[in-house]
């Protein structure tokens, strides 16, 4: 008999397992209750490794027929000090508009029911892909923005950093580029939580994007909680993946590939009849080191001496330490 497996969240974990259990031939179903396609808080950074993921369900070659952007290049921005790079391979850009109702419609054809609503039965296996956690108490929270806008594009993912908050721009398909942050609630009320104010007062980013277009209103989330639940013991038959098993800091660019990767081992787990706890281990042996490098470095970015430890450390190796 197939497994049947219930998943809750039609995203990029959600359905990276969906597609796993399907092609080891087990019955799912996924919940989603959002309406695709539409637009999503996001760097839309991916990982170079994404493409071997995606490839082992079946979806490079789908992938690429969206045309993501290319990136060979990191820039980091401290207060007009920077950091330059290269990659050690490719990464890409591509919206989550594209992304994600390309992976739900895919899950679709190989053969996941979608619904709206979580059914009725009971189903012995289900996995939880449902995002993170988005309840804390006012105070210092921390708020994501995201536009796209047109204008000169490059080929380098760049980060303008200022205070606690941060401002990523890199291209995505179709000549666009994407812009997106992550600032404290303080910050963000200092500027009537207007992101294109805040821009402005960042000279680097205000210089940067000047002669660039939002196509766009600014979409925005919040609060953002970073929290992991590796140490938790899951109950029976319930698999966590994405971000609702870790979410990481997104400066590293790094949340999808985690997604990706934790949500096909959910899958080929669920459907193979796996225990959930060992699963779980095996998710902490593969993301946690890299997702506790990436919680120092966020907590090192902070301090006054950040620009001049970024210039003494390798590039490459800062890159490499912070993703699975
Ligand atoms: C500001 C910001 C910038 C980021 N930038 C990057 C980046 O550049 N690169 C990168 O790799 N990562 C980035 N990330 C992280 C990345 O967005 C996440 O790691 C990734 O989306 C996780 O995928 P997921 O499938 O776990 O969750 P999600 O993509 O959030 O998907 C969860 C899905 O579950 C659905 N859902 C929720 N509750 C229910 C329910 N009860 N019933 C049914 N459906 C439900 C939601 O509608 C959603 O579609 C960023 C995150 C933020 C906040």
């Amino acid at each position: 008999m197939p497994e049947r497996i219930l998943v809750v969240g039609g995203g990029l974990a959600g359905t990276a397992a969906a597609i796993a259990a399907r092609r080891q031939g087990a019955e799912v179903t996924i919940v989603e209750k959002s309406r695709f396609p539409r637009h999503k808080v996001c760097g839309e950074f991916l990982s170079p490794r994404v493409v071997e993921i995606l490839d082992s369900l079946g979806m490079a070659a789908p992938f690429f027929t969206r045309e993501p952007a290319l990136m060979r290049r990191v820039i980091l921005n401290f207060a007009g000090r920077e950091k330059r790079f290269s990659l050690p391979s490719p990464a890409y850009g591509l919206s989550r508009f594209e992304l994600d109702e390309l992976m739900l419609s895919s899950a679709r054809t190989f053969g996941a029911t979608v619904l709206s609503e979580r059914p009725a039965d009971e189903f012995p296996r289900t996995i939880l892909a449902n995002g993170r956690t988005q309840s804390a108490p006012k105070g210092n929270r921390l708020f994501g923005f995201k536009a796209h806008f047109t204008g000169e594009a490059n080929d380098a993912v760049e980060l303008y950093f200022f205070g606690e908050g941060y401002v990523g721009v890199n291209p995505v398909e179709g000549g666009m580029t994407n812009v997106c942050g992550l600032a404290p609630e303080s910050v963000m009320r200092a500027h009537g939580f207007d992101s294109d104010s805040l821009i402005a007062s960042v000279p680097a980013l205000r210089e940067r994007l000047g002669s660039m277009r939002r196509q766009m209103d600014w979409l925005r989330v919040g609060p953002v909680i970073f929290a992991n639940r590796f140490a938790e013991t899951p109950p029976a038959g319930e698999y966590r993946a994405g971000d609702a098993l870790s979410f990481v800091d997104p400066f590293t660019g790094s949340g999808m590939l985690g997604a990706l990767l934790s949500g096909r081992a959910a899958g080929l787990a669920a459907a193979r009849g796996q225990a959930a706890d060992q699963y779980q281990s095996e998710m902490q042996r593969e993301l946690g080191r890299s997702f506790g490098i990436s919680r120092i470095i966020r907590w090192g970015l902070r301090k006054p001496w950040a620009p001049w430890a970024a210039q003494a450390l390798s590039g490459r190796l800062l890159f490499a330490a912070t993703r699975p």
